[in-house]
């Protein structure tokens, strides 16, 4: 079998190692006679996995004693109506950074739930830059929401905004665990596993633990501290996702940890952006420099034509998932943390050779 280098930006690529770990343990899972999809979450079989990737997982990250880390269904999607139905239970307004359409989404379900106050809206610069401090935030909000990496739009946080007292809730759907985040300055961070932590089904919640107190009369599953206290066993949860987020845990402490991760995907980003540089008449990326994601990189070509005549070439290369976004446009190239560097390298190298040629 040839694998393809996989760009998409999620699902997305996963380890190999892993899932030729979850072949060979699929049927018969460590010697049970059955199944790890096929066993209670309630025996000590999976609960040991459960266990374990929650204590690996605080590891890798570094999150502190005083926060909770829950699992969760219901996609990333399903956060953007939990934070504001359980955050703003009792202060009916928020601030939110727009910058790209999940910030845009998850403040429009904010809007049905309490007040919102856009601090920031990147907008009319079509998502292409970051605020650079300078902005005024409620002292009274009951939290700040930002996504930390605009998946389409290809804008990342560099830096943390200053939020003072309240608490900063950040969607790192599409890039946690991909280098180090100071989860001391977060009130709550969540993400869809299924770019960097394993397959779609499971969302990893991180909560600060004083947050998990503000009353309200959600019904249970709604509610964050249902979660908490059955240590997100309250129902069935994603098992088959969560098995899979541990051995993309235990692949990722074998192979450097978070240092490792992040050295893999700066060195990835950088080749992918040279790419880019080298050849400024012919690929633009829109994305102002000091603001451009290591995760999701968008560039445009001088026509579709010519886009197409990449991706096609790309394809028959075996680089595949290299197709910008619908609503705009374009080429991006998704880098999560299981894309080899030679996977960088090999995109890098036909881009720049098609430029050559095409200039
Ligand atoms: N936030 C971000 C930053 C995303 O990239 C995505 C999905 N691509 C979502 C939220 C929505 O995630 P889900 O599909 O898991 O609901």
């Amino acid at each position: 079998m040839s694998r393809k280098f996989n760009f998409s930006a999620g699902p997305s690529t996963l380890p190999l190692e892993v899932l030729e770990q979850a072949k060979a343990e699929f049927v018969d899972f460590k010697g049970i006679g059955m199944s790890l999809i096929e066993a209670s979450h309630r025996g000590k079989d999976y609960e040991q996995v459960h266990n374990e990737s929650i204590a690996l997982f605080t590891e890798l990250l570094g999150i502190p004693k005083n926060y909770k880390v829950l699992y969760l269904g219901g996609g990333a999607t399903l956060q953007f109506s939990m934070v504001p139905l359980n955050l703003m239970a009792q202060n009916k307004s928020c601030d939110f950074m727009v910058t790209g359409i999940w910030s845009k989404k998850a403040a429009a379900d904010a809007k049905k739930v309490g007040k919102v106050n856009v601090v920031y809206d990147g907008a009319a610069e079509k998502f292409t830059s970051l605020p650079k401090g300078g902005l005024k935030f409620d002292p009274n909000a009951a939290y700040v929401h930002i996504a930390s990496n605009e998946t389409i739009h290809g804008v990342q946080f560099q830096q943390w905004p200053d939020t003072g007292k309240v608490p900063l809730v950040v969607d790192m759907s599409s890039d946690i665990m991909s280098r180090p985040v100071p989860v001391e300055k977060m009130g709550l961070i969540f993400a869809g596993a299924q770019k960097n932590l394993g397959p779609a089904g499971l969302t990893v919640v991180v909560i600060r633990e004083d947050l998990l107190e503000i009353p309200n009369d959600l019904t249970a599953y709604l509610g964050y501290k249902t979660h908490a206290t059955e240590n997100s066993l309250y129902n069935t949860p994603p098992v088959f996702a969560i098995y899979i987020f541990k051995l993309v845990l235990e692949w990722a402490k074998k192979n450097g940890g978070l240092k490792g991760i992040t050295e893999r995907n700066e060195q990835k980003a950088k080749l992918i952006y040279d790419a880019i540089d080298v050849c400024p008449g012919f690929y633009k990326g829109p994305v102002q420099k000091e603001d451009r994601s290591k995760m999701n990189i968008v560039f445009t070509l001088p026509s579709e034509a010519l886009e197409t005549e990449l991706l096609d070439l790309a394809k028959k290369s075996g680089m595949v998932g290299l197709k910008g976004h619908r609503s705009i446009g374009g080429c991006r190239v998704s880098l999560y943390n299981a894309m080899p560097v030679e996977g960088a390298k090999a995109l890098s190298e036909l881009m720049k050779d098609f430029a050559k040629k095409k200039v």
